[in-house]
């Protein structure tokens, strides 16, 4: 997985590299997909989510500049897959998942690989993040929102990143946002597709159950 899905196609953050070839990504695979573990795409898990495809979280985290200390906050725990592997590289998670029953899975997995110290996990919509807690050097949005939250790049430090997809529920852009003191710059990281992000500032309630989200096109 990471020679050809990620090196291959262009990951070169070591840490990252070296982050996802340690962290077991069958441990956060349902049981009856574990074959399908190191497959090149997202995955179904509980509550009508996805894990994401390897390349994408990758992706995502190289995106993030990652580093040892770094706090992130991640909107969208789903499996915990995402947090392990920020976790793995050092970085201090807080990851807010509106489904409890994700929560409590993914901290029982984070617990059993022993990544539970790095990484705190809420319960509820964390579409308009964490105020209370900011700011954050990295923010990560695995869920697909209709435009960049100002909420969000509100609770961003100076230099710090946010990554997102961002479009209609169908096909979005992978969306960098790096806050330069009261400025941001965006930039447009190419074409994905995420199960949306249900909240205040994401989709209504009823937004529609793409099969296998969390991807690139
Ligand atoms: N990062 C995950 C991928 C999760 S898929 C992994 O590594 O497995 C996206 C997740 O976002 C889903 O679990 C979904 O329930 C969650 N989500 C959607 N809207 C949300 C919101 N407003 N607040 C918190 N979580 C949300």
């Amino acid at each position: 997985m990471v020679e050809r899905q990620l090196r291959g196609r262009g990951i070169a953050d070591e840490q990252v590299l070296v982050a996802m070839a340690a962290i077991p990504r069958e441990r956060f695979v349902p049981p009856d997909l574990r074959r399908h573990s190191y497959f090149d795409d997202a995955l179904p898990i509980a509550s009508g989510q996805t894990i994401s495809q390897p390349y994408m979280v990758a992706r995502m985290t190289e995106l993030l500049e990652p580093r040892p200390g770094l706090r992130v906050l991640e909107i969208g725990t789903g499996s915990g897959y995402q947090a392990a592997v920020l976790a793995q590289i050092g970085c201090s998670v807080l990851s807010v998942e509106r489904h409890a029953p994700l929560a409590n899975a993914a901290r029982i997995r984070l617990e059993e690989l022993g990544l539970a110290g790095s990484v705190t996990i809420v319960v509820g919509d964390g579409s308009l993040g964490r105020p209370e807690e900011a700011p954050f050097e990295g923010i990560i949005v695995t869920a697909a929102a209709p435009a960049v939250p100002d909420a969000l790049t509100a609770q961003l430090a100076d230099g710090g990143r946010l990554v997102i997809p961002i479009g209609p529920r169908r096909r979005q852009e992978l969306v960098l946002v790096v806050r330069r003191g009261d400025g941001f710059e965006r930039h447009d990281c190419g074409p994905c597709v995420f199960v949306p992000l249900v909240g205040e500032s994401g989709f209504a309630e009823e937004a529609a159950r793409r099969r296998w989200p969390g991807r690139i096109l």
